[in-house]
């Protein structure tokens, strides 16, 4: 028997409609979902499916109509909204496809920035900062601003900025669709090391079927519906554990 981690957060009956005109479009149709520590939960499906909306349920920046999200033991939805704004700090990163980075800072100051938001000094956010980066490939490009990175680059300072906090839970959304296969797989490999060395609960949307290969669940959303749900066994490439493996 294969033991499996333990569930890091898990959203059921998740029912979220938005209002277009005077009808109701329902985007999420009761969806039932978990993610477990160590993991790389991808989920895959057409443009329109709800998978950016099922993010967003899951991780308190929108709330569903119904339904109940448990993160991190917590029941998310029931928080009060400062509370929810304090509990994405603590516990959550976001990567998303368009870098979310500040225009006018340095690679350095990004990440530092992120770090001194969560309460580290201004010394210890800058050594966390280099360190980050330098775990990212980074650590000879702590000067430039976004204008003077690569897609590549500036996809890697808005990972390190994620990482550097050591989220448990970590929500990438399209994060390798704005750039080429080889700066794909060196984002994807570094959020799959957030869940084999860090632990963290990895849920990466994508389309992209050339990052199945890195996945150990991938579920398939269409229409609002959770459509599968497979364990897979990953690339070779990839440094697992063997109780990790499903059957
Ligand atoms: P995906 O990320 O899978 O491409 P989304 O979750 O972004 O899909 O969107 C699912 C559906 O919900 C789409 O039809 C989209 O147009 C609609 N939608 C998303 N956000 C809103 C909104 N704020 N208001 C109205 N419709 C929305
Ligand atoms: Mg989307």
């Amino acid at each position: 028997m294969n033991t499996l981690n333990p569930i890091a957060i898990q959203g059921t009956g998740l029912v979220k409609r938005f209002k277009t005109g005077r009808s109701h479009i329902e985007v999420l149709k009761s969806v039932d979902f978990d993610a477990r520590h160590g993991e790389m939960t991808m989920v895959m499906g057409p443009s329109g499916s709800g998978k950016s909306t099922l993010v967003a349920a899951l991780s308190g920046l929108l709330k569903p109509d119904s339904g109940k999200v448990t993160a991190m033991g917590e029941d998310l939805w029931s928080m009060r909204p400062g509370k929810i704004d304090k509990f994405r700090l603590d516990h959550c990163g976001f990567i998303f496809q368009g870098f979310n980075l500040f225009g006018a800072l340095s690679a350095l100051q990004q990440v530092t920035t992120i770090l001194k938001y969560k309460g580290f000094s201004p010394s210890e956010a800058r050594a966390r900062a280099a360190t980050a980066l330098t775990e990212v490939g980074l650590g000879a490009r702590l000067n430039p601003r976004p204008a003077e990175l690569s897609g590549g680059e500036k996809q890697r300072v808005a990972i390190a900025g994620a990482l550097a906090k050591e989220p448990r839970l970590l929500f990438a959304d399209e994060p390798t669709s704005a750039l080429d296969g080889e700066n794909g797989q060196i984002v994807i490999k570094l959020l799959q090391r957030a869940a084999k060395q860090h632990g963290a609960a990895v849920i990466c949307v994508t389309h992209d079927p050339r990052l199945e290969a890195y996945a150990d669940r991938i579920i398939h959303i269409e229409d609002g519906h959770i459509l599968n749900d497979r364990r897979t066994t990953p690339a070779p490439s990839a440094a697992k554990t063997p109780e990790l493996i499903g059957a």
